[in-house]
């Protein structure tokens, strides 16, 4: 396998195309022993994730592609990926590539109902967030969650974390992921307020329009849930890798604190 910094990188017409990222998720899977399993099919497009054959402990739960705009979480999930074939095929994990391939393809925030998925994790009706629930909610919560997004606004990288009673882990993650992209250092951040890049949650927020993926994976037991935010505006190289170099970081703090 190619270290990370040598894999060839996404043609930026491919950068939108659900089908090419997928064509190299199942290469991927192939070399780490994952399978690769239809989620649902929606408007002829199908929803893949990915898990380990070996179950034997709490996964990783990683997942990208929520808002097809922004491109560079699931090419920089993949990126992570294909650098990781080893640690993949030895450890639980369970990746969603691209839960938006419509949003991808479009390049519009929304799927194909002109929906934002990110609130609609808690539904357990939604014809792709119920099969999504349904995959979650019968397996062991995962021993930590990321979700990969990108920000028009951020002016760096920032990311969400809950706090619990593990060690927090969303300041070195975003020094890993600052090799690439600084972080936003504003003190107030999407509405919220953010230090050093970090907007801690203490507990679930009350009065959302509607529950995001990190909030119910919260709520489904994840000890660990932290949500990634690049800048949309800065080159699409440094944003890819600092989604990889992030999720990097991320596992291998966690697999060590499990040691
Ligand atoms: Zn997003």
């Amino acid at each position: 396998m190619l270290p990370s910094s040598m894999q060839p990188l996404p043609m930026l017409p491919q950068a939108h195309d659900p089908h090419a990222l997928m064509a190299r998720w199942r290469r991927l899977a192939k070399l780490a022993h994952m399978k690769v399993k239809v989620l649902v099919e929606l408007e002829g497009e199908k929803i893949f994730y990915l898990e380990s054959q070996s179950k034997s402990s709490a996964p990783f739960y990683l997942s990208a592609g929520v808002h097809g705009d922004e491109a560079a979480a699931p090419w920089g999930l993949l990126r992570w990926g294909e650098a990781q074939v080893q640690l993949l095929r030895e450890n639980h994990f369970l990746i969603f590539p691209c839960l938006n391939p419509h949003g991808l393809r479009a390049n519009t925030r929304l799927d194909h109902r002109g929906l934002d998925l990110n609130r609609r994790f808690h539904l357990q009706d939604d014809p792709l967030c119920g099969p999504w629930y349904r995959v979650l909610s019968s397996r062991v919560p995962p021993t930590l969650a990321l979700c990969l997004h990108e920000d028009y606004d951020a002016a760096g990288s920032y990311v969400y974390e809950f706090e619990s009673d593990r060690a927090p882990l969303g300041a070195s993650c975003l020094q890993a992921a600052a090799v690439h992209l600084p972080v936003d250092l504003r003190s107030k951040i999407d509405g919220r307020r953010a230090k050093q890049g970090i907007i801690l949650r203490s507990r679930i927020p009350q009065q959302l329009p509607g529950l995001p993926e990190a909030v119910v994976l919260r709520q489904l037991g994840c000890p660990r849930t932290l949500t990634f935010e690049t800048p949309s505006e800065c080159a699409f190289i440094h944003r890819v890798q600092a989604h990889a170099a992030f999720v990097h970081s991320a596992v291998e703090r966690t697999l060590a604190d499990s040691h």
